[in-house]
């Protein structure tokens, strides 16, 4: 553990109740629900769970606003985000507060969240003038053919604990812009944030004239977002979190023919080829495997490292990993936090067990760094593990900090040990070699939704289209053309001569 004592519980909830305040939301009374914190494992507060009556309520309440929002001109919804990123802004530290004592991020990580979430207001405002559609040449005279784009409807928002308030934000921002109107399940694991989230918009909303339902928080488990997936009045349903919340939604949303869209787990790699810097990959691949504590969806899972460079690589990486300051992530040292819950650390174990008992050798880390003052919290030293092949265990996404290092001959070996798991969310190469990297990079490499050369499989930037293949779901959020999933297109064919000319030349009358 890093040097410094962890805060207290105690301490930890006046922040975390100041930080509400400042922000204008208070904590509404009830139970069902308990916000929590894993920097010491102890209970903060007892909060309402929404009923299924509730989930109700809220998307009837959001349907009922969608009407006067799509008839908002878009620029003007686009004052609506602006004003959101500007309390945003005002904001950063109580909301990275918040981040920090309820899903565990290290300051700079909670902080780049926050950011996270500004970047994607200012996209979405300049995405309110551009909802282009196109013109396409029609094959008739005197007939203009186009694709305009129109509001969808009530976007239901499901997301995950480790990007409480991000994931949020992509999908909000950028719905709110397209002309729907939200309703917000956020993880039962992080409610705080997500009321100091929903708050700061109902504020953006009272400043700007809004409809007061454009945006509903919807506290609760996953009963709650079980409502909203069967709720007909959701017209998009777009769900962070496992496969096996994804498996469960997908089918359900289809079954009413719904629309959704999901952003599922990863089992994300990194090659690393002879000509590699290391000196650039070292830092790189410990920040995407070891960052967050090993708990985002690109967190780097598999190192697929070159046979000659091998066991240069790993002693390079061992080294670093046993220097890594873990412990309070408020203290501005520690780089490693808290696992969210004890029963990641228990899979985090069993993982291991898993892949030691198939011959996998543990190069550093595994153990547990006691907290004598919190002995509910979970300190996990993150874990390099060297596997002689993919066996089940690596090809499952563990939610903790595991680094299954294998080794190649080729690189199409390499690209194909890459491919030869479920997931396909995020890839990277580290090599100087242009051809590899665009190898890499083609429709024979990497069969992930991203691809990086030179550096880590985490830390997307927001302006590109963000989301994963095959068992990740297959969706997009976001920066780049995702702003698509929030709208619905419509192509319009328009006679404007006297004469009636059928398409493909059919006669009739
Ligand atoms: P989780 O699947 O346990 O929960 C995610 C959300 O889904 C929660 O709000 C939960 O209440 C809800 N939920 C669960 N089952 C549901 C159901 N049957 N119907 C409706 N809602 C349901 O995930 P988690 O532990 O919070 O997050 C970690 C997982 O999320 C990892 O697998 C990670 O890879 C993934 N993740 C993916 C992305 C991405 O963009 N691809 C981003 C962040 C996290």
């Amino acid at each position: 553990m890093t040097s410094t004592p962890l805060p207290g519980t105690e301490d930890l909830r006046a922040r975390a109740k100041a930080s509400l305040e400042r922000v204008g939301a208070t904590l509404p009374d009830g139970a069902g629900l308990r916000a929590r914190t894993p920097i010491t494992g102890e209970d903060l507060f007892d909060l309402p769970a929404a009923r299924a009556a509730d989930a109700e309520e809220a998307a009837g309440a959001a349907r009922a606003a969608f009407p006067a929002w799509r008839g908002t001109p878009a620029p003007r919804r686009g004052e609506l985000v602006r004003r959101l990123g500007d309390l945003l802004r005002a904001h950063q530290d109580e909301l990275a507060d918040l981040i920090t004592i309820e899903a565990g991020k290290i300051r700079s990580e909670a902080l780049g969240e926050v950011r996270e979430m500004i970047d994607i207001c200012d996209f979405a405002v300049g995405l309110s003038r551009q909802l282009y559609g196109r013109t396409i040449a029609s094959e008739r005279p005197g007939h203009r053919l186009a694709e305009t784009w129109h509001p969808l409807g009530v976007v239901g928002v499901i997301s995950a604990f480790n990007f409480p308030a991000a994931v949020w934000s992509w999908n909000t921002a950028v719905a709110l812009a397209c002309g729907d109107t939200v309703v917000w399940k956020p993880s039962e694991l992080t409610p705080l944030i997500s009321l100091a989230c929903a708050r700061l918009l109902e504020r953006a909303a009272e400043d700007t004239g809004a409809p007061r339902d454009v945006h509903r928080l919807l506290l609760g488990d996953r009963a709650a977002g079980q409502a909203l997936v069967d709720d007909s009045r959701v017209a998009l349903v777009s769900a962070t979190g496992s496969t096996r919340m994804g498996r469960e939604v997908g089918p359900r949303v289809a079954a009413r023919f719904g629309r959704s869209l999901l952003e599922l787990g990863g089992n994300n790699a990194a090659v690393v080829a002879p000509s590699a810097d290391l000196d650039l990959a070292v830092p790189a691949l410990v920040f995407a495997a070891a960052g967050t504590a090993g708990q985002r969806c690109t967190t780097l899972r598999r190192l697929i490292v070159h046979r000659d460079l091998a066991d240069t690589l790993t002693g390079r990486l061992a080294a670093a990993y046993r220097k890594l300051p873990i412990g309070d992530p408020f203290d501005p040292q520690t780089l490693v936090g808290p696992l969210i819950s004890p029963r990641s650390y228990d899979a985090m174990r069993d993982a291991v067990d898993r892949a030691t008992a198939r011959g996998g050798e543990v190069l550093a880390g595994g153990g547990r760094r006691p907290a004598d003052s919190a002995p509910g919290a979970v300190y996990a030293e993150p874990v390099l593990l060297r596997v002689a092949e993919q066996f089940d265990v690596v090809r499952e996404e563990t939610f903790a900090p595991i680094l299954y290092v294998l080794t190649y001959d080729t690189l199409e070996e390499a690209v194909a040990l890459h491919n030869d798991v479920p997931q396909g969310l995020s890839s990277s190469i580290f090599t100087r070699d242009q051809q590899e990297a665009e190898y890499f990079l083609s429709a024979e490499g990497s069969d992930c939704g991203i691809a990086n050369v030179n550096i880590g499989t985490s830390g997307a930037e927001i302006g590109g289209a963000f989301g994963g293949e095959k068992e990740t779901g297959g969706g997009r959020e976001s920066g780049s053309d995702a702003w698509k999933a929030y709208m619905r297109s419509a192509t319009n064919t328009v006679n404007y001569s006297s004469r009636l000319s059928l398409a493909q030349n059919v006669s009739f009358l």
